[in-house]
């Protein structure tokens, strides 16, 4: 499978949308994440930088997104904050084909106050590193209690980073019935352990060898 439209899942705008955006074909971890992905199941996927990781999922969580129920449905985890820049201008970009979706950054570095005002209206999707979410969570200016689609994106360089207390503390806010997805450039003992611990029978994809 190649083409997004074989998916049988994606509506008409995205699938104009995708082809206004150039993405002509899926990459490999798009054709081996997205069928599971679209149909709710944990996915762990390992593939290296500049693989498409991204949308494979952004497409899935977009999907299952009620743009009608204000209220946060997918929250993505990210390790810095360039990072988390970078995942919410690709998911703004591919939510064009949805209408009034609300995508925000939380990350360290800017100020608390500032982020607290921008919540008052809940956004749709979060993208966080963990630390400043956390801060979040705690003070209740954000609730994880709709949350359908939490995605761990470059997981591995966020347990470098030491976020793997905080991520698990983050969790303890979610609710225990969601989808759980886990991306990843190499695949180290302790991404196994994470995924078993917050994962349901994840299927695994691995695309390529590390580096
Ligand atoms: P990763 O997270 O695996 O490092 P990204 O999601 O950042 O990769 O995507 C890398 C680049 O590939 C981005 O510029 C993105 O716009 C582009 N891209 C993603 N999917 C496709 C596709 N199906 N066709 C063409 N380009 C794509
Ligand atoms: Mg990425």
């Amino acid at each position: 499978m190649t083409s997004f439209a074989e998916l049988n899942a994606l509506s008409a705008q995205q699938l104009s949308n995708l082809n206004e955006l150039g993405y002509l074909t899926m990459t490999p971890v798009q054709a081996a994440a997205l069928p599971a992905i679209l149909a709710g199941k944990d996915v762990r996927a390992q593939a290296k930088t500049g693989s498409g990781k991204t949308a494979a999922f952004g497409l899935g969580l977009l999907q299952r997104i009620d743009g009608g129920r204000f209220n946060t449905q997918s929250l993505v985890l990210c390790p810095t904050r360039e990072l988390a820049d970078q995942v919410a201008s690709e998911l703004r970009r591919l939510a064009r084909a949805i209408p009034n979706i609300k995508v925000l950054t939380l990350c360290g570095g800017v100020p608390f106050g500032a982020q607290r005002d921008s919540l008052t209206h809940a956004p749709h999707i979060i993208v966080a590193t963990p630390g400043r979410l956390l801060d979040h969570l705690k003070k209740e200016t954000v609730s994880l209690a709709a949350l359908q689609t939490l995605v761990l994106d470059e997981a591995d360089r966020m347990l470098d980073m030491g976020f793997a207390d905080a991520i698990d503390e983050v969790i303890t806010h979610a609710p225990a019935q969601r989808q759980t997805l886990l991306f990843s450039a190499t695949w180290p003992q302790a991404i196994a352990a994470i995924s078993q611990r917050i994962q349901r029978s994840p299927q695994t994809i691995e695309i390529d060898a590390v580096d």
